[in-house]
């Protein structure tokens, strides 16, 4: 049988994540048509628990995108961002970077503000780069992968919107594992998706949308069939995706919903994280010649990222230490290759990463730091 030579893996990368075994066994409960009622027995639980886990503001709505989380991000800038407008897109790594590709690929008007890996988006920075370029919509990355670093949507929403302009947010991999204080930061649209902090396989980009960027995105000319966000939303009414969705995955959708909110709780969960934050940085201080990675005071609490010592290189990362750590049946994560690549070439100190996001506990987390750092000490 072919399945025999699948790995069974512990997954500590920053995506996909570990999924719960209860949660795989519900892929296997019955498909179901997804036009007919028994949509509903899913849609109810799942969209109800996503507005519960993202504390979502009055008049905000959510649609499920089939896709992932740059399919959101993608759906975000073809229905918000007008032919003759400038877009700003605010970079702190890889997937800041993404969001400026996924404009440049939809022929907007997309500027790039960058900030060094490792560092937040400084506010101030931030509001001197809209006004010298005139942007009316920003897009910005709560939570970059690439490098660890959450930064301040509450602030730096708020810069946008004293400047006149549109925020537009890429929460990918942090929803699901802290509270996203979107009443406060009032994002246009706030994107994410399944297979990070959500613990389930991918398939959809999530939107969460505000009723002005709703009026926006009908002003919008060439918004596409699929990343129209008003199509999106009109299905969503529904309960529905727009386009025929994985029906197994809305099945382990709906479990994963409902045990979050009324089994384990969200603050809970959002508890368990910010624990798990506390142990990597404990972690990672105990380690000779290795330290943090991220600007203090915006360290992720889904991933960590951890500079090496000198004499470790991207490649012993890669070659060495993960098949080590495959051995022992664990999946590590040697850093952002393109990023170990730039830190190399500058002749700076590499990383890697270490995902404790989604059904992670902090009982799998310690038993992989004591495997992790036996292997660390003899690299
Ligand atoms: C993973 C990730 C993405 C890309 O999402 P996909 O689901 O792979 O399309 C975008 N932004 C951030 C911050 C991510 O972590």
């Amino acid at each position: 049988m072919i399945a025999d030579d699948f790995a069974a893996l512990k997954l500590f990368i920053t995506g996909p994540t570990h999924i719960r075994p209860e949660i795989r066994e519900a892929a296997s409960l019955p498909e179901f048509g997804h036009r007919d009622k028994e949509n509903d027995k899913r849609s109810g639980p799942i969209f109800d628990g996503l507005a519960r886990l993202a504390q979502l503001p009055e008049g905000y709505r959510t649609f499920l995108i089939n896709g992932s989380g740059s399919t959101c991000m993608e759906a975000s800038i073809r229905s918000l961002v007008a032919d003759d407008e400038t877009l700003l897109n605010v970079t702190v790594g890889a997937f800041g970077d993404l969001y400026y590709n996924i404009a440049l690929a939809n022929g907007k008007k997309a500027v790039k503000l960058a900030f060094e890996p490792g560092r937040a988006v400084n506010p101030e920075k931030l509001a001197a780069a809209i006004d010298e370029h005139g942007a009316s919509v920003v897009t910005l990355t709560h939570n970059e992968t690439s490098t660890g670093v959450e930064n301040d949507i509450v602030t730096l929403c708020k810069v946008v919107r004293d400047k006149g302009a549109m925020p537009l947010v890429d929460g990918v991999s942090i929803f699901g594992g802290a509270d996203l204080r979107l009443a406060e930061a009032r994002p246009a649209i706030y994107c994410t998706a399944t297979q990070k902090s959500l613990a389930l396989p991918a398939g959809f980009g999530i939107g969460f949308v505000s009723p002005e960027a709703a009026e926006k995105a009908a002003t919008v000319s060439n918004k596409g069939h699929s990343t129209d966000i008003l199509k999106q939303l009109d299905k969503a009414a529904l309960g529905q995706a727009l386009t025929t969705p994985n029906t197994a995955l809305l099945n382990q959708m709906a479990v994963q919903l409902d045990y979050i909110v009324n089994t384990e709780g969200v603050q809970e969960r959002f508890a368990r994280h910010a624990k798990m934050r506390e142990m990597a940085h404990s972690f990672v201080e105990g380690l000779d010649g290795f330290d943090l990675f991220a600007q203090e005071g915006f360290r992720s609490p889904t991933l960590t990222t951890v500079r090496c010592p000198r004499h470790v290189t991207a490649d012993r990362l890669k070659s060495v230490l993960k098949e080590r750590m495959r051995e022992l049946g664990y999946l590590f994560d040697p850093g952002y290759g393109k990023l170990n690549g730039r830190l190399e070439q500058e002749g700076r100190a590499v990383m890697f990463r270490i995902g404790h996001m989604g059904d992670i506990t902090p009982e799998m987390l310690s038993e992989y730091f004591e495997v992790l750092g036996e292997q660390l000490a003899t690299l």
